[in-house]
Protein backbone atom coordinates (compact mmCIF):
# COMPACT_ATOMS: atom_id res chain seq x y z
CA UNK A 1 0.00 0.00 0.00
CA UNK A 2 1.55 3.32 -0.89
CA UNK A 3 0.98 5.99 1.11
CA UNK A 4 -1.01 8.87 0.06
CA UNK A 5 1.22 11.70 -0.62
CA UNK A 6 -0.20 13.69 -3.09
CA UNK A 7 -2.42 16.02 -2.74
CA UNK A 8 -5.34 17.59 -5.00
CA UNK A 9 -7.56 20.64 -4.41
CA UNK A 10 -11.36 20.45 -5.02
CA UNK A 11 -13.21 23.98 -5.61
CA UNK A 12 -16.98 23.47 -4.86
CA UNK A 13 -18.91 20.97 -3.41
CA UNK A 14 -21.50 20.31 -5.74
CA UNK A 15 -22.28 17.11 -7.78
CA UNK A 16 -19.00 17.32 -9.65
CA UNK A 17 -17.11 18.26 -6.87
CA UNK A 18 -17.74 15.44 -4.51
CA UNK A 19 -17.93 13.27 -7.54
CA UNK A 20 -14.45 14.72 -8.38
CA UNK A 21 -12.57 14.11 -4.55
CA UNK A 22 -14.36 10.46 -4.38
CA UNK A 23 -12.78 9.85 -8.08
CA UNK A 24 -9.54 11.59 -6.63
CA UNK A 25 -9.44 9.29 -3.51
CA UNK A 26 -10.59 6.14 -5.68
CA UNK A 27 -7.03 7.34 -7.73
CA UNK A 28 -4.43 7.34 -5.14
CA UNK A 29 -4.83 11.40 -3.86
CA UNK A 30 -5.27 12.85 -0.21
CA UNK A 31 -8.15 15.50 -1.12
CA UNK A 32 -9.14 18.86 0.24
CA UNK A 33 -12.29 20.06 -0.98
CA UNK A 34 -13.50 23.28 -0.29
CA UNK A 35 -17.28 24.56 -0.25
CA UNK A 36 -18.56 27.94 0.59
CA UNK A 37 -22.00 27.25 1.80
CA UNK A 38 -22.22 25.78 5.43
CA UNK A 39 -23.93 22.69 4.36
CA UNK A 40 -24.94 20.44 2.04
CA UNK A 41 -28.31 21.24 0.39
CA UNK A 42 -31.50 19.50 1.50
CA UNK A 43 -33.65 21.40 -0.24
CA UNK A 44 -34.27 21.21 -4.47
CA UNK A 45 -35.78 19.05 -6.76
CA UNK A 46 -34.80 16.47 -9.26
CA UNK A 47 -32.28 14.96 -11.65
CA UNK A 48 -32.67 12.82 -13.60
CA UNK A 49 -29.69 9.79 -14.02
CA UNK A 50 -28.63 8.46 -17.06
CA UNK A 51 -27.13 5.35 -16.85
CA UNK A 52 -23.45 7.02 -18.21
CA UNK A 53 -23.56 9.02 -15.21
CA UNK A 54 -24.40 5.76 -13.11
CA UNK A 55 -21.54 3.97 -14.61
CA UNK A 56 -19.56 6.16 -12.73
CA UNK A 57 -21.15 6.17 -9.67
CA UNK A 58 -21.03 1.99 -9.91
CA UNK A 59 -17.09 2.46 -10.08
CA UNK A 60 -17.11 4.54 -6.90
CA UNK A 61 -19.09 1.50 -5.42
CA UNK A 62 -21.68 4.01 -5.06
CA UNK A 63 -24.70 3.18 -7.59
CA UNK A 64 -26.91 0.52 -4.91
CA UNK A 65 -26.49 3.61 -2.43
CA UNK A 66 -27.99 5.46 -5.27
CA UNK A 67 -30.27 3.03 -6.74
CA UNK A 68 -32.03 3.15 -3.30
CA UNK A 69 -33.10 6.43 -2.65
CA UNK A 70 -34.02 6.91 -6.53
CA UNK A 71 -37.23 5.96 -8.74
CA UNK A 72 -36.60 3.75 -12.47
CA UNK A 73 -39.50 5.29 -14.53
CA UNK A 74 -40.63 2.92 -16.35
CA UNK A 75 -40.75 5.12 -19.57
CA UNK A 76 -40.29 9.00 -20.32
CA UNK A 77 -44.12 9.68 -21.67
CA UNK A 78 -44.44 12.77 -24.38
CA UNK A 79 -47.05 14.27 -23.83
CA UNK A 80 -49.02 16.87 -26.18
CA UNK A 81 -49.63 20.08 -23.69
CA UNK A 82 -52.40 21.10 -25.63
CA UNK A 83 -54.26 17.94 -25.88
CA UNK A 84 -53.18 16.10 -23.16
CA UNK A 85 -52.55 13.04 -25.28
CA UNK A 86 -49.35 11.44 -25.68
CA UNK A 87 -47.14 11.54 -28.78
CA UNK A 88 -45.12 8.52 -27.55
CA UNK A 89 -43.54 6.66 -24.66
CA UNK A 90 -39.93 5.97 -24.92
CA UNK A 91 -39.13 2.68 -22.86
CA UNK A 92 -36.83 2.98 -20.03
CA UNK A 93 -37.23 0.41 -16.84
CA UNK A 94 -35.82 -2.79 -17.75
CA UNK A 95 -35.48 -2.30 -20.98
CA UNK A 96 -32.99 1.01 -20.51
CA UNK A 97 -31.15 -1.59 -18.68
CA UNK A 98 -30.76 -4.13 -20.77
CA UNK A 99 -29.73 -1.74 -23.45
CA UNK A 100 -27.26 0.12 -21.24
CA UNK A 101 -26.24 -2.22 -18.80
CA UNK A 102 -27.89 -0.05 -15.91
CA UNK A 103 -31.13 1.45 -15.08
CA UNK A 104 -32.26 4.99 -15.68
CA UNK A 105 -32.99 6.94 -12.41
CA UNK A 106 -34.41 9.44 -11.21
CA UNK A 107 -33.84 11.30 -7.80
CA UNK A 108 -33.95 14.13 -5.46
CA UNK A 109 -31.15 15.89 -6.13
CA UNK A 110 -30.44 16.44 -2.17
CA UNK A 111 -30.69 12.20 -1.73
CA UNK A 112 -27.61 12.35 -4.44
CA UNK A 113 -25.82 15.38 -3.02
CA UNK A 114 -26.55 13.03 0.77
CA UNK A 115 -24.71 9.90 -1.09
CA UNK A 116 -22.36 11.72 -1.94
CA UNK A 117 -21.14 13.92 0.40
CA UNK A 118 -21.69 10.64 3.35
CA UNK A 119 -18.88 9.03 0.96
CA UNK A 120 -16.87 11.40 1.31
CA UNK A 121 -17.08 12.24 5.24
CA UNK A 122 -16.33 8.39 5.62
CA UNK A 123 -13.17 8.21 3.44
CA UNK A 124 -10.01 8.85 5.48
CA UNK A 125 -8.19 10.84 2.18
CA UNK A 126 -11.09 13.47 1.66
CA UNK A 127 -11.10 16.83 3.71
CA UNK A 128 -14.22 18.23 3.51
CA UNK A 129 -14.23 21.96 4.36
CA UNK A 130 -17.76 23.46 4.78
CA UNK A 131 -18.03 27.33 5.10
CA UNK A 132 -14.41 27.88 3.03
CA UNK A 133 -14.77 29.69 -0.30
CA UNK A 134 -11.85 29.44 -2.66
CA UNK A 135 -10.48 33.08 -3.37
CA UNK A 136 -7.90 33.08 -5.49
CA UNK A 137 -4.47 30.40 -6.87
CA UNK A 138 -1.66 30.76 -7.90
CA UNK A 139 0.71 28.52 -9.61
CA UNK A 140 4.26 27.35 -9.15
CA UNK A 141 6.34 24.72 -10.02
CA UNK A 142 5.10 22.13 -7.42
CA UNK A 143 1.55 22.77 -8.55
CA UNK A 144 -0.91 25.38 -7.15
CA UNK A 145 -1.52 27.55 -3.94
CA UNK A 146 -5.23 28.52 -3.05
CA UNK A 147 -6.48 31.12 -1.05
CA UNK A 148 -9.04 30.03 1.11
CA UNK A 149 -11.58 32.54 3.27
CA UNK A 150 -13.14 30.63 6.31
CA UNK A 151 -14.65 32.72 8.69
CA UNK A 152 -12.45 35.20 8.74
CA UNK A 153 -9.08 33.85 8.00
CA UNK A 154 -7.61 33.49 4.56
CA UNK A 155 -5.53 29.96 4.84
CA UNK A 156 -3.47 28.97 2.26
CA UNK A 157 -3.28 25.29 0.87
CA UNK A 158 -0.99 24.00 -1.61
CA UNK A 159 -1.83 21.00 -3.85
CA UNK A 160 -0.09 18.92 -7.09
CA UNK A 161 -3.44 20.45 -8.83
CA UNK A 162 -6.49 22.69 -8.40
CA UNK A 163 -9.96 21.46 -9.50
CA UNK A 164 -12.80 24.37 -9.93
CA UNK A 165 -15.99 22.59 -9.74
CA UNK A 166 -17.89 26.11 -8.14
CA UNK A 167 -21.07 25.77 -10.24
CA UNK A 168 -21.99 28.30 -13.21
CA UNK A 169 -20.56 31.39 -11.46
CA UNK A 170 -17.40 29.96 -11.11
CA UNK A 171 -15.32 32.26 -9.38
CA UNK A 172 -12.68 30.73 -10.25
CA UNK A 173 -13.45 30.66 -14.31
CA UNK A 174 -13.54 34.64 -13.98
CA UNK A 175 -10.57 35.24 -12.05
CA UNK A 176 -8.28 32.22 -13.59
CA UNK A 177 -9.15 31.58 -17.08
CA UNK A 178 -10.67 35.83 -17.51
CA UNK A 179 -14.14 34.61 -18.72
CA UNK A 180 -17.35 36.46 -18.58
CA UNK A 181 -20.13 36.08 -16.43
CA UNK A 182 -22.67 33.39 -17.33
CA UNK A 183 -25.11 34.00 -19.94
CA UNK A 184 -29.28 34.02 -19.02
CA UNK A 185 -30.62 31.81 -21.80
CA UNK A 186 -34.42 33.84 -21.69
CA UNK A 187 -35.75 30.59 -20.30
CA UNK A 188 -36.40 30.05 -16.34
CA UNK A 189 -37.43 26.94 -14.76
CA UNK A 190 -40.12 26.96 -12.13
CA UNK A 191 -39.75 24.01 -9.74
CA UNK A 192 -41.97 21.89 -7.30
CA UNK A 193 -42.27 19.19 -5.26
CA UNK A 194 -46.15 17.73 -5.00
CA UNK A 195 -46.65 15.20 -2.25
CA UNK A 196 -48.11 11.95 -4.00
CA UNK A 197 -50.86 11.77 -0.95
CA UNK A 198 -52.32 14.77 -2.52
CA UNK A 199 -52.14 13.60 -6.27
CA UNK A 200 -53.29 10.40 -5.19
CA UNK A 201 -56.33 11.82 -2.98
CA UNK A 202 -57.47 13.96 -5.90
CA UNK A 203 -57.12 11.23 -8.57
CA UNK A 204 -55.76 14.08 -10.63
CA UNK A 205 -54.08 13.48 -14.00
CA UNK A 206 -50.80 14.67 -14.74
CA UNK A 207 -50.22 13.15 -11.70
CA UNK A 208 -47.86 10.39 -13.11
CA UNK A 209 -45.75 8.61 -10.26
CA UNK A 210 -44.94 5.40 -12.39
CA UNK A 211 -43.03 6.84 -15.30
CA UNK A 212 -41.30 10.17 -16.18
CA UNK A 213 -43.69 12.68 -18.31
CA UNK A 214 -42.53 15.76 -21.00
CA UNK A 215 -45.26 18.06 -22.01
CA UNK A 216 -44.43 19.93 -25.25
CA UNK A 217 -45.71 23.29 -25.78
CA UNK A 218 -45.22 26.31 -28.05
CA UNK A 219 -41.85 27.82 -26.15
CA UNK A 220 -42.28 26.23 -22.94
CA UNK A 221 -42.68 22.79 -21.68
CA UNK A 222 -42.69 20.93 -18.68
CA UNK A 223 -41.51 17.87 -16.72
CA UNK A 224 -42.86 15.54 -14.07
CA UNK A 225 -41.06 12.87 -12.38
CA UNK A 226 -41.04 10.79 -9.23
CA UNK A 227 -38.65 11.51 -6.22
CA UNK A 228 -37.94 10.22 -2.84
CA UNK A 229 -39.28 6.86 -3.29
CA UNK A 230 -42.46 8.29 -5.37
CA UNK A 231 -43.42 10.24 -2.66
CA UNK A 232 -43.03 13.26 -4.45
CA UNK A 233 -44.00 14.25 -7.95
CA UNK A 234 -41.01 17.10 -9.09
CA UNK A 235 -42.19 18.75 -11.77
CA UNK A 236 -40.29 21.60 -13.69
CA UNK A 237 -42.41 24.00 -16.01
CA UNK A 238 -39.60 25.83 -18.51
CA UNK A 239 -40.92 28.88 -19.89
CA UNK A 240 -39.91 32.12 -21.80
CA UNK A 241 -38.84 34.93 -18.72
CA UNK A 242 -36.93 38.25 -19.63
CA UNK A 243 -34.74 38.52 -16.43
CA UNK A 244 -35.42 41.86 -15.76
CA UNK A 245 -39.07 40.34 -15.18
CA UNK A 246 -37.62 38.20 -12.25
CA UNK A 247 -37.81 39.46 -8.73
CA UNK A 248 -35.58 38.14 -6.09
CA UNK A 249 -37.97 37.24 -4.22
CA UNK A 250 -41.55 34.71 -5.77
CA UNK A 251 -44.17 35.15 -2.90
CA UNK A 252 -46.79 34.13 -6.01
CA UNK A 253 -44.61 31.29 -8.27
CA UNK A 254 -47.78 29.67 -8.16
CA UNK A 255 -49.90 32.45 -10.01
CA UNK A 256 -47.06 32.70 -12.54
CA UNK A 257 -46.98 28.83 -13.36
CA UNK A 258 -50.93 29.00 -13.58
CA UNK A 259 -50.36 31.60 -15.93
CA UNK A 260 -48.22 30.27 -18.05
CA UNK A 261 -49.71 26.98 -18.56
CA UNK A 262 -53.33 28.65 -18.79
CA UNK A 263 -54.01 27.12 -22.19
CA UNK A 264 -52.71 23.51 -21.51
CA UNK A 265 -54.87 20.43 -21.01
CA UNK A 266 -56.56 20.12 -17.66
CA UNK A 267 -54.71 16.78 -16.99
CA UNK A 268 -51.58 19.09 -16.55
CA UNK A 269 -53.26 22.24 -14.92
CA UNK A 270 -54.84 19.92 -12.06
CA UNK A 271 -51.74 19.73 -10.99
CA UNK A 272 -51.64 23.41 -10.38
CA UNK A 273 -54.36 22.96 -7.86
CA UNK A 274 -52.35 21.06 -4.97
CA UNK A 275 -50.69 23.39 -2.34
CA UNK A 276 -47.21 23.26 -3.35
CA UNK A 277 -44.03 25.95 -3.12
CA UNK A 278 -42.68 26.78 -6.55
CA UNK A 279 -38.82 28.31 -6.67
CA UNK A 280 -37.96 30.41 -9.85
CA UNK A 281 -34.11 28.68 -11.23
CA UNK A 282 -33.16 31.39 -14.23
CA UNK A 283 -31.38 29.39 -16.72
CA UNK A 284 -27.57 30.06 -17.37
CA UNK A 285 -25.09 28.69 -19.20
CA UNK A 286 -21.46 28.91 -19.17
CA UNK A 287 -19.33 31.22 -21.48
CA UNK A 288 -17.61 29.52 -24.04
CA UNK A 289 -13.88 29.11 -22.97
CA UNK A 290 -10.95 28.81 -24.98
CA UNK A 291 -9.63 26.37 -22.48
CA UNK A 292 -10.48 24.42 -19.24
CA UNK A 293 -7.00 24.15 -17.85
CA UNK A 294 -3.97 26.41 -17.39
CA UNK A 295 -1.65 24.41 -15.89
CA UNK A 296 -2.18 22.13 -12.92
CA UNK A 297 -5.20 24.50 -12.55
CA UNK A 298 -8.85 22.76 -14.57
CA UNK A 299 -12.45 23.72 -14.23
CA UNK A 300 -15.30 21.11 -14.38
CA UNK A 301 -18.68 20.36 -14.38
CA UNK A 302 -21.30 23.66 -14.03
CA UNK A 303 -17.92 25.38 -13.58
CA UNK A 304 -16.58 24.76 -17.35
CA UNK A 305 -19.69 23.94 -19.28
CA UNK A 306 -22.63 24.57 -18.07
CA UNK A 307 -25.56 23.87 -20.11
CA UNK A 308 -29.83 24.08 -20.77
CA UNK A 309 -31.32 21.01 -18.93
CA UNK A 310 -33.23 19.68 -22.02
CA UNK A 311 -31.00 17.13 -22.48
CA UNK A 312 -31.10 16.24 -18.45
CA UNK A 313 -27.27 15.94 -19.04
CA UNK A 314 -25.42 18.84 -16.86
CA UNK A 315 -24.76 17.23 -13.67
CA UNK A 316 -23.83 13.71 -15.43
CA UNK A 317 -21.35 15.40 -17.96
CA UNK A 318 -19.67 17.02 -14.13
CA UNK A 319 -19.84 13.10 -12.99
CA UNK A 320 -17.95 12.34 -16.36
CA UNK A 321 -15.38 15.03 -15.95
CA UNK A 322 -14.65 13.54 -12.28
CA UNK A 323 -13.96 10.05 -13.62
CA UNK A 324 -11.67 10.87 -16.43
CA UNK A 325 -9.93 13.69 -14.94
CA UNK A 326 -9.22 11.56 -11.65
CA UNK A 327 -7.96 9.13 -14.14
CA UNK A 328 -5.86 11.60 -16.66
CA UNK A 329 -4.03 12.89 -12.87
CA UNK A 330 -3.21 9.55 -11.56
CA UNK A 331 -1.08 8.98 -14.05
CA UNK A 332 1.11 12.06 -13.86
CA UNK A 333 4.32 12.54 -11.49
CA UNK A 334 4.86 14.70 -9.11
CA UNK A 335 5.53 18.45 -10.88
CA UNK A 336 2.60 21.08 -11.19
CA UNK A 337 3.57 20.69 -15.36
CA UNK A 338 2.88 16.99 -15.24
CA UNK A 339 -0.35 17.53 -13.56
CA UNK A 340 -0.93 20.44 -16.11
CA UNK A 341 -0.02 17.53 -18.88
CA UNK A 342 -2.71 15.44 -17.54
CA UNK A 343 -5.25 17.97 -17.52
CA UNK A 344 -4.45 18.85 -21.08
CA UNK A 345 -5.45 14.79 -21.63
CA UNK A 346 -8.34 15.48 -19.36
CA UNK A 347 -9.50 18.81 -21.56
CA UNK A 348 -9.00 16.69 -25.17
CA UNK A 349 -10.85 14.14 -23.16
CA UNK A 350 -13.73 15.73 -22.51
CA UNK A 351 -14.44 18.53 -25.25
CA UNK A 352 -15.72 16.43 -28.12
CA UNK A 353 -18.49 14.66 -26.16
CA UNK A 354 -19.28 17.55 -23.77
CA UNK A 355 -20.15 20.09 -26.90
CA UNK A 356 -21.84 17.09 -28.16
CA UNK A 357 -24.19 16.71 -25.26
CA UNK A 358 -24.73 20.65 -25.10
CA UNK A 359 -25.64 20.38 -29.10
CA UNK A 360 -28.48 17.98 -28.16
CA UNK A 361 -29.55 20.42 -25.23
CA UNK A 362 -29.62 22.81 -28.03
CA UNK A 363 -31.65 20.88 -30.54
CA UNK A 364 -33.62 19.40 -28.10
CA UNK A 365 -34.98 23.53 -26.62
CA UNK A 366 -36.07 23.89 -30.84
CA UNK A 367 -37.55 20.78 -30.74
CA UNK A 368 -39.37 20.51 -27.50
CA UNK A 369 -41.08 24.57 -27.84
CA UNK A 370 -41.49 24.44 -31.39
CA UNK A 371 -45.62 26.69 -32.21
CA UNK A 372 -48.07 24.73 -34.75
CA UNK A 373 -47.58 23.65 -37.48
CA UNK A 374 -44.33 22.57 -37.11
CA UNK A 375 -44.83 20.86 -33.56
CA UNK A 376 -47.68 18.83 -35.62
CA UNK A 377 -45.24 17.85 -37.88
CA UNK A 378 -42.70 16.93 -34.87
CA UNK A 379 -45.56 15.18 -33.13
CA UNK A 380 -46.58 13.02 -36.09
CA UNK A 381 -42.57 12.46 -36.89
CA UNK A 382 -42.02 11.39 -33.06
CA UNK A 383 -45.30 9.03 -33.56
CA UNK A 384 -43.68 7.46 -36.59
CA UNK A 385 -40.00 7.04 -35.64
CA UNK A 386 -41.48 4.90 -32.11
CA UNK A 387 -39.99 5.28 -28.60
CA UNK A 388 -37.77 2.78 -29.01
CA UNK A 389 -35.69 4.76 -31.99
CA UNK A 390 -35.93 7.75 -30.06
CA UNK A 391 -34.06 6.15 -27.32
CA UNK A 392 -31.71 4.58 -29.19
CA UNK A 393 -30.69 7.49 -30.64
CA UNK A 394 -29.10 8.41 -27.31
CA UNK A 395 -26.69 5.48 -27.34
CA UNK A 396 -24.05 7.62 -27.71
CA UNK A 397 -24.44 9.16 -24.96
CA UNK A 398 -26.10 6.74 -22.35
CA UNK A 399 -23.44 3.65 -23.46
CA UNK A 400 -20.21 5.99 -22.16
CA UNK A 401 -18.48 4.29 -19.13
CA UNK A 402 -15.36 5.52 -17.42
CA UNK A 403 -12.11 3.71 -17.79
CA UNK A 404 -11.35 0.35 -15.55
CA UNK A 405 -9.36 1.96 -12.66
CA UNK A 406 -6.45 -0.21 -11.55
CA UNK A 407 -7.08 -1.46 -7.95
CA UNK A 408 -7.49 1.29 -5.12
CA UNK A 409 -3.85 2.13 -3.73
C1 LIG B 1 -34.01 22.93 -13.98
C2 LIG B 1 -32.79 22.09 -14.07
C3 LIG B 1 -32.91 20.73 -14.26
C4 LIG B 1 -31.75 19.93 -14.39
N1 LIG B 1 -31.90 18.60 -14.58
C5 LIG B 1 -30.80 17.82 -14.74
C6 LIG B 1 -30.93 16.43 -14.92
O1 LIG B 1 -32.03 15.90 -14.92
N2 LIG B 1 -29.80 15.68 -15.07
C7 LIG B 1 -28.56 16.25 -15.07
O2 LIG B 1 -27.55 15.53 -15.24
N3 LIG B 1 -28.40 17.59 -14.88
C8 LIG B 1 -29.49 18.37 -14.71
N4 LIG B 1 -29.35 19.71 -14.49
C9 LIG B 1 -27.99 20.29 -14.46
C10 LIG B 1 -27.37 20.10 -13.10
O3 LIG B 1 -28.20 20.58 -12.09
C11 LIG B 1 -26.03 20.83 -13.03
O4 LIG B 1 -25.31 20.61 -14.22
C12 LIG B 1 -25.20 20.32 -11.86
O5 LIG B 1 -25.92 20.45 -10.66
C13 LIG B 1 -23.88 21.09 -11.79
O6 LIG B 1 -23.15 20.61 -10.69
P1 LIG B 1 -21.77 21.31 -10.29
O7 LIG B 1 -21.31 20.59 -9.09
O8 LIG B 1 -20.89 21.39 -11.48
O9 LIG B 1 -22.17 22.79 -9.92
P2 LIG B 1 -23.07 23.32 -8.70
O10 LIG B 1 -24.18 22.40 -8.43
O11 LIG B 1 -23.42 24.73 -9.02
O12 LIG B 1 -22.09 23.28 -7.46
C14 LIG B 1 -21.11 24.26 -7.26
C15 LIG B 1 -20.76 24.27 -5.78
O13 LIG B 1 -19.64 25.14 -5.58
C16 LIG B 1 -19.86 25.96 -4.47
N5 LIG B 1 -19.05 27.17 -4.69
C17 LIG B 1 -19.27 28.17 -5.57
N6 LIG B 1 -18.28 29.08 -5.52
C18 LIG B 1 -17.41 28.64 -4.57
C19 LIG B 1 -16.17 29.13 -4.07
N7 LIG B 1 -15.62 30.27 -4.54
N8 LIG B 1 -15.55 28.43 -3.09
C20 LIG B 1 -16.09 27.27 -2.60
N9 LIG B 1 -17.27 26.77 -3.04
C21 LIG B 1 -17.91 27.43 -4.02
C22 LIG B 1 -21.36 26.19 -4.47
O14 LIG B 1 -21.83 26.56 -3.19
C23 LIG B 1 -21.87 24.82 -4.91
O15 LIG B 1 -22.06 23.96 -3.82
C24 LIG B 1 -30.47 20.52 -14.33
C25 LIG B 1 -30.36 21.90 -14.12
C26 LIG B 1 -31.50 22.67 -13.98
C27 LIG B 1 -31.34 24.14 -13.76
Amino acid sequence: MRRKTRTVLVGGGGITGLTAALALARAGFRVELFEQAEGFETVGAGLQVSPNALAVLDQLDLAHRVKAVATAPSAIQVMSASSGRQIVAIPLGTHATERYGRPYLVVHRADLQQVLASACADNPDIHLHMESRLDDVATHANGVTALVRQGTAMNEFTGLALVGADGVRSRLRELHFEAGPPIYSGLTAWRALISAELLAGKGSGGGNTESTQLWLAPNAHAITYPVRGGRYLNVVVITRAPLEAQSASDSDGAGEVKAAVRNWAPSFTALLDHKARWTRWPLYKAPRLRRWCDGPVALAGDAAHAMLPFAAQGAAMGIEDAAVLADCLRRAGDTGEEAGTALAQYEQARRTRVARAAQLARTNRLIYHLPPPMSWARDIGMTVLGGKCLLARQDWLYRWTPKKLEDPY
